[in-house]
């Protein structure tokens, strides 16, 4: 059932041909971030080599031509979650930037003492702390939805908590600990019944999942560039432009500006309301070029050969006594997380890096949902489009080897 050929993809990716330890590289911490191809490598030395110069403004061949660039990649990444317009496509530094930047403006103007503003029990830190500096400066409430031992949101605990003082949702669609795909349509329909809008962290959903955002009618979406096979430092905010329209500046500077005196600044048109500075050209760039290079590949596929892995990796380590997964949803993306008896996540990374084998451990910057499971850690494997079957057997030979040793 070979739905591409992942060995041919392989060699995009020259940093896989690795030697760790004296064993092959079995790279499985995509999750964290995701290796980029050589076609991203190519454009952001192309960028680098024969086009670097300050965008915007500049009337000399290589600004316009490094303009242009930066902003075909905003309309490549315009089409590709199907925003209604380039005005609504922010560049940012990540995910956490996006989501700092709707709480600092957004919240700051519309949150009141009493207002309620609703995350859930399996949001990153970075869909946590930005809602509960500005909930503290604004002496709103953070509510939180509960999970169920499967990793599952619990719907109705959601729909009593919504009412007349919800001011704001923010949601992850895809959790990096547990995997889960969120019930995010559902969750926006019941939230606008409320005329309550909601963001969405699609940090671990836009490498898996195709994203409409005009089919979701998700008021904010954000996302970095780094899980979908682009640089770092270069990520995304989507907003409906009602919202960006009433929205305060984030940070003021250069670029963000149409007019200054030292009485009154008048603020640019969007997206460049928001993009104060010289920007992260090359980044946004080689995002172009990411995205590019998944939708050649295809993101159905992709996603298919993705939960292939998955599916398989579960089987295999349901077979392992003294093995618990963390996260099991039958909705999920690819991440498996699981917890060892008697091994400490941290030594069975260690264990596993000696074998060549990368995966993450520890809270996943996930804290409370650590608590909720009574753990202070997993481990977690988490699968690329690279990734082969073979390197499922290395992870899975390397726990059954822990698993003597510590068992
Ligand atoms: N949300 C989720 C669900 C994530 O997985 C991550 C990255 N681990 C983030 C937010 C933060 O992304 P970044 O660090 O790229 O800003």
């Amino acid at each position: 059932n070979m739905l591409y050929d992942v060995n041919r993809i392989r060699e995009d990716f020259p940093i896989l041909k690795q030697i760790v330890h004296g064993k092959p590289l079995v790279y499985l911490d995509n999750a964290a971030t995701t290796q980029k191809p050589l076609q991203v490598l190519k454009e952001l030395e192309k960028y680098y080599y024969t086009m670097n110069a300050n965008i915007h403004r500049g009337v000399h061949a290589l600004s316009q031509e490094a303009t242009e660039a930066y902003e075909s990649s905003r309309i490549k990444i315009k089409k590709f979650i199907n925003a209604l317009g380039k005005n609504e496509i922010i560049f940012t530094r990540g995910t956490t930037e996006s989501i700092n930047l709707v709480a600092q403006t957004y919240g700051r103007k519309n949150f009141n003492e009493g207002d309620e503003i609703i995350i859930s029990h399996m949001e990153h830190h970075s869909n946590i702390v930005p809602w509960q500096m500005i909930c503290e400066e604004r002496k709103a409430k953070l509510r939180v939805i509960p999970i169920d031992e499967k990793g599952e949101l619990v719907f109705e605990e959601f729909e009593k908590m919504l009412n007349e003082k919800t001011k704001f949702v923010s949601i992850v669609y895809a959790s990096n600990s547990l995997g889960t795909v969120n019930p995010v349509k559902k969750i926006i329909d019941l939230a606008h019944s409320f005329n309550v809008p909601v963001l969405l962290d699609a940090a671990q959903a836009v490498n898996h999942l195709k994203i409409d955002v005009q089919k979701l009618d998700c008021d904010f979406l954000a996302f970095s560039g780094h899980k979908l096979y682009g640089p770092t430092g270069i990520g995304i905010l989507y907003g409906k432009v009602n919202h960006l329209d009433s929205m305060p500046p984030y940070q003021g500077g250069g670029d963000m500006i149409s007019k200054v005196t030292f009485e009154k600044t008048l603020y640019n048109e969007l997206p460049y309301k928001f993009e104060a500075g010289t920007p992260n050209i090359a980044g946004a760039i080689g995002l172009g070029a990411a995205i590019d290079y998944a939708e050649k590949i295809g993101l159905e596929k992709i996603a298919r050969h993705e939960n292939e892995l998955l599916k398989y990796a579960t089987e295999k380590i349901s077979e392992l006594k003294g093995l618990r997964i963390i996260g099991t949803s039958k909705n999920k993306i690819s991440v498996l997380s699981f917890v060892l008896e008697n091994v400490h996540p941290h030594d069975v990374g260690t264990f596993l890096d000696f074998e060549g084998v990368a995966i993450r451990t520890g809270h996943h910057c996930t804290q409370p949902l650590m608590d909720r499971y009574g753990i202070p850690a997993t481990s977690r494997a988490s699968f690329g489009m690279y990734n082969t079957f073979d390197e499922v057997d290395v992870l899975v030979n390397g726990l059954k080897k822990i698993l003597e040793v510590f068992g």
